[in-house]
């Protein structure tokens, strides 16, 4: 079983690992819903009691498959959380019969950890308009949310004022060791720190970057421990900062979800010698990824059709595994689907939403550049070998 441990602060006993309810498996377009449900059905057989969801998830069905899986376990025994993902909302009513909807579709009377989902200056500019976080403080106090907190994605300023703003019970971040100091991380774990708040991680593999890492960028944990996954010290690393109460991964496999059970269990913090490898492995990868997206499509859907997820994870295997025809191939489809970064318009909807504010139509632009000029080296390659 996994390792659980008491969060002083919320009176909770929490598994190390929370179950992310947005990568369920799929069959073809659609979430593949038996499955999902035996995932997390073996999940909390497993001791896991942390489970994660969001109305945007899987557009809605990541809810109502966590509704079907757990109508059969004890109330008591597993924790829910859910989230006020404010964009959605068109007014003030919305938000509080969204809040009402998402009782109904988990089948429950109350939510044991809610937030207020991805803030960022525009979201909380939308969140104090509705009055949002004074509506949840007063389900609170009704009884239908036991701890309030907010997850994030922007500057430690907007971070600090948050913080200041309201009274949190716990707080969920972006935290892994690529981002600790590219991203800001650590000065948000810090912050959280300081307040002894605790700290919910959200993608820890950074959208499942850490876990396919190419050979050469992986060596140190390759000649370290060669039989141990890619994507375990990625975990294995967040979980050792003791701020950290829930490590949040959205598995989608049975071995994932065994492989980071077993992380978990027993569990003994990083020691030096692992942290070296670690910090050798951040190296390497600073030199080849200049576009941090982690895949969470915020971001869409872009009205002009351009599939900017896609295209970002199209160009990031290219920049890790220099595979140019399988770039060009990769990308090439994309254009046919209609979906290429030609139609962007610059109209920056995207990028209001983007968590890890990339530049959006501007890496767009570079990435197509780049797909004309591998292009046409490939065909005058081509060209040359057919003389
Ligand atoms: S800036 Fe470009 S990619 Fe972004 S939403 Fe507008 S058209 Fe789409
Ligand atoms: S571009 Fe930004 S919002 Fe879009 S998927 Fe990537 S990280 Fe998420």
């Amino acid at each position: 079983m996994i390792d659980r441990r008491v969060i002083p602060r919320l009176g909770e006993e929490i598994s190390r690992l929370g179950f992310g309810g947005m990568r369920f498996p799929k069959n073809g377009e659609e979430v593949d819903v038996d499955a999902a449900v035996s995932l997390l059905r073996k999940a909390y057989d497993m001791g896991i009691n942390y489970f994660d969801t969001a109305v945007v998830y899987h557009k809605g069905e990541s809810e109502k498959i966590f509704g079907k899986a757990f109508e059969i376990y004890d109330r008591s025994t597993y924790y829910l959380a859910d989230k006020m993902s404010i964009w959605v909302c068109e007014d003030e009513q919305a938000m509080k019969d969204l809040f009402e909807r998402q009782l109904k579709t988990l089948k429950t009377d109350y939510i044991d950890f809610y937030l207020v989902h991805s803030l960022n200056r525009n979201h909380y500019k939308k969140v104090k308009e509705f009055h949002c976080v004074e509506f949840l403080q007063e389900m609170k106090r009704q009884g239908k949310i036991k701890h309030l907190g907010f997850s994030f994605h922007d500057t430690y300023p907007v971070f600090t004022q948050i913080l200041d703003d309201y009274d949190w019970d716990f707080v969920q971040i972006q935290l892994n060791y690529l981002d600790w100091q590219n991203q800001g991380a650590e000065q948000l774990y810090r912050e959280l720190e300081k307040r002894h708040l605790p700290c919910m991680v959200m993608e820890p593999v950074r959208g499942g970057y850490l876990a396919t890492l190419d050979e050469e960028r992986a060596k140190p944990f390759l000649e370290m421990e060669p039989n141990r996954s890619i994507a375990s010290w990625a975990i294995r690393w967040v979980s050792s900062l003791p701020q950290v109460a829930v490590v949040l991964s959205g598995m989608n496999t049975i071995e994932q979800l065994e492989d980071n059970v077993s992380l978990l269990t027993n569990f003994e913090p990083m020691n030096e010698k692992e942290l070296e490898a670690v910090g050798k492995v951040v190296e390497a990868i600073r030199k080849v990824n200049d576009v941090p997206c982690t895949g969470c499509r915020y971001c869409m859907d872009c009205p002009m059709g351009v599939d900017i997820p896609e295209i970002f994870a199209i160009y990031s295997r290219y920049r890790i595994f220099d595979k140019v025809k399988s770039f060009v191939g990769d990308y090439k489809e994309t254009v046919e689907h209609g979906n290429g970064a030609e139609h962007c318009v610059r109209c920056g909807q995207c990028m209001s939403h983007c968590p890890q504010s990339i530049q959006i139509p501007d890496k767009l632009a570079m990435i197509h550049q780049l797909y004309l000029d591998k292009k046409a080296e490939l065909e005058a390659e081509e060209a040359q070998q057919a003389k």
